[in-house]
């Protein structure tokens, strides 16, 4: 019954049904009448669908993505160039404009502009970031802070204490702690009311309470060497203390070091990064179908590395990856969503268009 009606919507709207995935999610993945209370907003920093299709294939042919009913398209150039950078791209995602190469939530003329953040926050809701880079990097930065430069990560981790963010796990607690200033922002963090901690197993959620787990590293390591489902662990916490914290909310997870891979033109990298993102993605899932309220939304800033795959063995799941680009690269990238709301982000459109469409979902406008 379910799959009928499904195929049917799937049909008419242009979605991807994703009731053949047996034993996966159930008919909760499509709910175009209830209302969205939070949003969980993913990025694959770097993913393009070669990027994709290489987790596909090491994952046995099945990948987590299967599971989401609609699929859409972004162009992701920036103000004045084709090829993006992160902090452009997240700051088209925050705040809804297009900018410069490397500016923080400012627009061409650097002048602040309000993130998704700053209005949820006036807006009674609950914000977080959870990342593999360091929490001052430029795609979570573009969500809490405001900068002309990305590089800028003293001044980010300011704004980050100052700014209204429920919750922060990710790398670079040296950017708080050991500044050139010599401030310590994590007394600060305390003193704003934050459980301040370096690492995932001490946190505990408890009701009306912020979280900042700021493990220490500039230079985050990889899928291999960071601490087992950091991401994924990361992610369900944030969500356990958001959710404690009884306010709707709007969380920011990011597959950080996809985009690092691909700079590297490092396959093995590239693959172990896209499994870590698909178990976190997998958690976020189940996660937002038992809770039903809860619009999850996957897309990249831009493709890193012009992947693409030659060759392969469909038995064993190997891959021939063949990379045209140590940077970044023009194409356009796929967007997923599930959950209340999912349908605005089915077609093709600009990446700014996220913004108005989780802020039309959200009810905002
Ligand atoms: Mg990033
Ligand atoms: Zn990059």
């Amino acid at each position: 019954m379910t799959c009928i009606r499904l195929s049917i919507v799937g049909l008419a709207l242009l979605v991807v049904s994703g009731c053949h995935t047996a034993g996966l999610l159930s008919a909760v993945d499509y709910r175009p009448d209830q209302p969205v209370r939070n949003v969980i907003f993913v990025v694959g920093d770097g993913m393009g669908l070669a990027q994709i299709t290489a987790g596909m294939y090491a994952r046995d042919n099945t990948s987590v993505f299967e599971q989401f009913p609609v699929v859409g398209l972004i162009k992701t150039h920036s103000a004045d160039e084709l090829i993006t950078d992160s902090a452009a791209g997240a700051t088209a995602f925050s705040c809804g404009q297009k900018t410069y190469n490397g500016a923080i939530a400012v627009d061409s003329n650097r002048q602040p502009l309000r993130t998704i953040f700053e209005e949820g926050d006036e807006r009674g809701y609950g914000t977080g970031v959870v990342v593999t880079s360091t929490l001052t990097h430029a795609t979570p930065a573009a969500f809490y802070a405001h900068d002309e430069s990305r590089s800028n990560y003293e001044a980010i981790a300011e704004d980050l204490v100052l700014s209204g963010l429920d919750v922060a796990i990710g790398y670079g607690k040296e950017e708080f702690n050991a500044r050139k200033d010599a401030r310590d922002l994590l007394a600060v963090l305390s003193e704003r009311g934050f459980k301040v901690q370096d690492n995932l197993e001490e946190v505990d959620v408890r009701k009306r309470q912020r979280q900042f787990v700021g493990l220490p590293g500039v230079d985050p390591p990889r899928f291999s060497e960071r601490p087992k489902d950091f991401l994924s662990r990361g992610a369900v916490l944030a969500l356990d203390q958001l959710k404690a914290n009884k306010e709707p909310f709007i969380l920011v997870l990011e597959g950080s070091q996809i985009d690092w891979a691909g700079h590297a033109n490092d396959t093995e990298y590239l693959i172990g990064e896209m499994l870590d993102f698909e178990s976190a993605l997998q958690a976020v899932l189940r996660w937002a179908e038992k809770d039903g309220e809860t619009l999850v939304v996957v897309t990249a800033d831009h493709e890193t590395g012009g992947l693409t795959l030659t060759g392969g063995d469909l038995s064993t799941g190997a891959i021939a990856a063949n990379y045209s680009s140590k940077q970044h690269t023009a194409v356009m990238v796929p967007v997923f969503a599930f959950g209340p709301a999912a349908t605005l982000f089915s077609g093709m459109y600009d990446n700014t268009a996220i913004h108005s469409k989780l802020r039309r979902a959200l009810g905002w406008e």
